[in-house]
This record gives structure tokens, C-alpha cells and sequence, in this order.
């Protein structure tokens, strides 16, 4: 399997890396663009039978072969097999068999039409972020002993990527993790969860800013080539290849669960921020799952609902990002949608170049086909399965609560995006199964505003705010930062 870049030249794709284990330690391709492969691998009738009776690491090790050719079978399958374990994803809700580690329950019927849960948040960090990082954590580790080699893991995190990198990593030979996170602005429960962790190699850094400050620094010494060569610098954003393919395994899991022949479809929602969940879904679908419709849901935060809706994609500026109670949904560009787009626009790495550099220089493009826009591939959106919806915070209270009435459970915030934008485009006769993103335990304070009580806490979790927490405090000074990550890397 080759990898190509999204702006790839004829000159940068002889330089670029193209083996899934040259770009599983990276991020942009070094022409800026985002890796996908150069072709998707197709899956067979038989092969989905096959695939009915597997366990989720089979599964997975099936799906992660086609992607990851250059890892050894055996080795792939026992990564799987360590990662996708009933104990790794213990956390999920009384009734719920652990062992499925992404149990699917319905949720509500009307008719022929019916809306399925399928829980993604099971895991050490209760959000679908574990999914895929718990594998990435294995992986690094694995590729990284293999040569011999170290890595430095340097981020920021206003909540769930954070949390789930550092608990993917934690105790994992060869990395280490320097983690900023706005001091005293992540909710009382999320800084516990980093900042409880006691790992030598793990490094909390609480950043006396807010979270703009914290990427500022990550950008600053990110662009300082010589530091990050020198001290090896890495990343785990969401636009890592290898979270996108670890995504992928859910929804050919969710579709088999749902289903019982290869002639029938699921849709699925997805509540969406940066795209990466929802571009798992999309390969998944090229792939040749039969997945019907891909819906979109997002919050307030809007840009990829006005995309879907309109074929017009326009960044939005800070001041207009707005602080919501699905706080891990808002962002003001979607990072792996150039994915999509890169597929939209039939594979030329030069239109994708042209439109993103448009986003560049005047905030976004056009493919609606309106006179003087940008290109007219809009209307090809549907034949992708794609469809969108958008939420808001007196939806998200509304849903919460009428789903507790319904069926008696507690979805989170995100969850609620994702449920009330399902009720708008379920078909009859068609599963829809909405992604459960994260348990509602880590955005308590809204739960509590919509039933009037606490959210149920996975056992282990009681206490979590009284456990001690190890971190140090930092002002945004880049130097500062520099001369601790030295001290601590031995590089
Ligand atoms: C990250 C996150 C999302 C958004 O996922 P994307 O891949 O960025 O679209 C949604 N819900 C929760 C709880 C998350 O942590």
C-alpha cells in the first residue's frame, strides 16, 4: 500500500514518505498536505461474512493489514489483540458486554425507523479518542523499539486529546509526552484525569493562558526545526493517518452489528469537530461497506454544516468560535477535511493546493457552481452519502432529557448533537446508527442542568478530583518551555 499526499507536486511525491510505517510517527505530509492512500482497498461480500463472527481485535487486524502492509502480519495481529481488550474498554454501561468493546443498543423506534447507539467511549479516558489512540500508543511503541529510536510527544489540549494521548502512552518505552493545557480551564474532572497520572513519562503542563497560548507555544517550537529534530519532537493530532485507519474499524463493527446480510445498509451520525471521526466513516464507505447516508452533526460551531448545506466552506475567525457545552465539537476549520475534499475533487492534488490556499488568503472556497465560484463539485456531496445537521445548546438540553424519558439513558453533550441531528435524516428501513463520542460523567455540569442530578461515574472514577496531581506551571514563555523539555528529554 502507497500513500500519497493531498498536495502532492511531481516533486514532492518523489521526496514524500509513502509507507505506513514512514508516516505513522508524523502529520502533514512536507508538501502540507495530508496522507491517504494512493488507492482505497476494497472489501469483498465474502470477506464481510467472514468478518460476521469475528472478535473487535480480528476485526480490527483485518481491516489494519490492508492499510499497514509493511508491518508483519503476526506483529499487527498481536498489537490488535493487546489493544482491543474487554479490560482496556471496561467502562461500559451496566447491560453492555465489555468484550464487544463497541457495544451498539437501540435507542428509540418509530415505525421502520430506528436509531442505535453504538458506545465508542468505553475506554481509560471515556471518550472515542481511546479508540484509536490506545493503538497508536502500541504502535509507537512498537516501530519506535524497532529502530532503536525515542519519541517526544509535544501537544495541547483544551480536554479529550490530551487526556486520551497521555493515557495511551503512559509507561510505553521510547515516548515521552509534554502536555499543555490552559491552567484552571479544562472542567475539574478533566484536569484530574491528566493531572492524577504519576508517570515518569509524563509531563503536565499547566500554561498560565488559555488554550490559543498553549498552541502558540507548540507551534513556536514546532517551527523551530533544529529543536525538534535535536530533541525529537512528535505529534498525535487528529490528523495522524493511523487514528484515521484505527477509525475505520468501528464502523465496519457497527454496520456487522446492526446487520445481518451483506444486502442490507446502516447511515450513520457522527458528532463532528476537526472530521477525523466522520473521514474514517467516508474510507470505510470507498472502502465498500453499504453504508447508506454519512451524517454530519456539529454544535453552534457550524463550518462543515454550512459546507454540507450550501457547498461553501468558510474557517471561522476566534471571536466567532464559540465556547459551547459540547466543548470538544468547537473548532473554527476542520482539519481532515481536506480529506473529503481531496476524494470531491477527484484526486488533483492542484485543485486541493488552489482551494486551500484560498483558505489561506481569503478564509474559504465555493464548489457550490454559483457564478464566480470556485468549482461546482457540490453536487456530488450526496452521491458520497453525505448529509449534515446542526445543534445547539437548548437542543442538546432537550435531547438529553427526552432521552433519558425514552429509554432511560444518559448520552453526553456530544452524543445529544449527534441524536438530535439522527432524528432529522433517519430513513425507514434503515438502521441509524449515532457514534456515542463520550459518557456523560465527563460533562457533568450540563447533565446536571438538563436531569437535575449527577451523571452515573464508571467505577474507579468516584474520586477522581481527590486523587493527587502532579504538574507544573508554566507562563507562555517559549524559552522557558524549550529549556524544561531539554532538561527532561536528556537530548
Ligand atoms: C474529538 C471529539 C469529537 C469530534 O471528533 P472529530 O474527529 O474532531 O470530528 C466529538 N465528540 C467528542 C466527545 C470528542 O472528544
Amino acid at each position: 500500500m502507497q500513500y500519497v499526499s493531498t498536495r502532492a507536486t511531481a516533486e514532492s511525491s518523489a521526496r514524500n514518505p509513502n509507507h505506513f510505517s514512514d508516516i505513522l510517527l508524523g502529520g502533514l505530509a512536507p508538501d502540507g498536505g495530508l496522507f491517504l492512500p494512493a488507492e482505497y482497498p476494497r472489501v469483498t461480500g465474502a470477506e464481510l461474512d467472514a468478518w460476521r463472527t469475528l472478535p473487535y481485535a480480528g476485526l480490527a487486524y483485518e481491516i489494519l493489514r490492508k492499510f499497514a502492509t509493511d508491518i508483519p502480519d503476526a506483529d499487527l495481529k498481536a498489537l490488535t489483540a493487546k489493544t482491543y481488550t474487554a479490560d482496556v474498554y471496561r467502562n461500559a454501561r451496566a447491560g453492555d458486554n465489555p468484550a464487544d468493546i463497541t457495544p451498539l443498543r437501540e435507542l428509540e423506534r418509530d415505525g421502520d425507523k430506528v436509531l442505535v447507539l453504538q458506545s465508542l467511549s468505553n475506554g481509560p479516558t471515556l471518550a472515542f479518542k481511546d479508540m484509536a489512540m490506545q493503538l497508536l500508543g502500541n504502535l509507537f511503541e512498537y516501530a519506535l523499539a524497532k529502530n532503536d529510536d525515542e519519541l517526544n510527544i509535544f501537544g495541547a489540549t483544551s480536554g479529550d486529546t490530551g487526556s486520551a494521548a497521555e493515557y495511551a502512552m503512559r509507561g510505553k518505552r521510547g515516548i515521552r509526552v509534554f502536555m499543555l493545557s490552559p491552567h484552571k480551564k479544562m472542567s475539574a474532572f478533566q484536569t484530574a484525569q491528566m493531572f492524577s497520572l504519576h508517570d515518569p513519562n509524563i509531563f503536565n503542563i499547566a500554561v498560565e493562558g488559555v488554550f490559543d497560548d498553549c498552541q502558540d507555544m507548540v507551534k513556536a517550537v514546532s517551527n523551530d526545526l533544529s529543536f525538534k529534530a535535536r530533541h525529537k519532537i512528535g505529534t498525535v493530532n487528529s490528523i495522524n493517518w493511523a487514528r484515521v485507519v484505527a477509525q475505520v474499524v468501528y464502523y465496519f463493527r457497527g454496520y456487522l452489528a446492526a446487520t445481518t446480510s451483506n444486502d442490507q445498509k446502516v447511515s450513520f451520525t457522527v458528532p463532528s469537530g476537526n472530521f477525523g471521526n466522520i473521514c474514517a466513516g467516508h474510507i470505510a464507505r470507498m472502502m465498500g461497506l453499504p453504508i447508506d447516508q454519512l451524517i454530519v452533526a456539529t454544535n453552534e460551531n457550524d463550518v462543515l454544516d454550512e459546507f454540507f448545506r450550501t457547498g461553501r466552506y468558510r474557517v471561522r475567525k476566534s471571536a466567532e468560535t464559540f465556547h459551547t457545552t459540547s466543548p470538544s465539537m468547537d473548532i473554527s476549520k476542520a482539519s481532515n477535511f481536506e480529506r473529503f475534499v481531496y476524494d470531491l475533487v477527484g484526486r488533483d492534488p492542484e485543485r486541493v493546493r488552489a482551494l486551500f490556499r484560498k483558505v489561506d488568503t481569503e478564509g474559504g472556497f465555493d464548489l457550490s457552481g454559483a457564478p464566480g465560484s470556485d468549482g461546482d463539485e457540490f453536487a456530488k456531496v450526496a452521491g458520497y452519502g453525505f448529509a449534515s445537521g446542526k445543534s445547539t445548546h437548548a437542543d442538546r438540553i432537550a435531547t438529553i432529557r427526552n432521552v433519558f424519558e425514552k429509554s432511560g439513558l444518559t448520552i453526553d453533550t456530544h452524543t445529544a448533537d449527534g441524536v438530535k441531528v439522527a432524528r432529522e435524516h433517519v430513513r425507514a428501513g434503515v438502521p441509524m446508527i449515532v457514534l456515542e463520542t463520550a459518557l456523560a460523567a465527563k460533562f457533568n455540569e450540563t447533565i446536571v442542568e438538563a436531569l437535575g442530578r449527577n451523571a452515573d461515574r464508571p467505577s474507579g472514577f468516584e474520586d477522581i478530583e481527590s486523587l493527587p496531581q502532579k504538574y507544573v506551571v508554566m507562563k507562555p514563555n517559549v524559552d522557558e518551555m524549550k529549556t524544561f523539555i531539554a532538561a527532561h528529554t536528556g537530548l
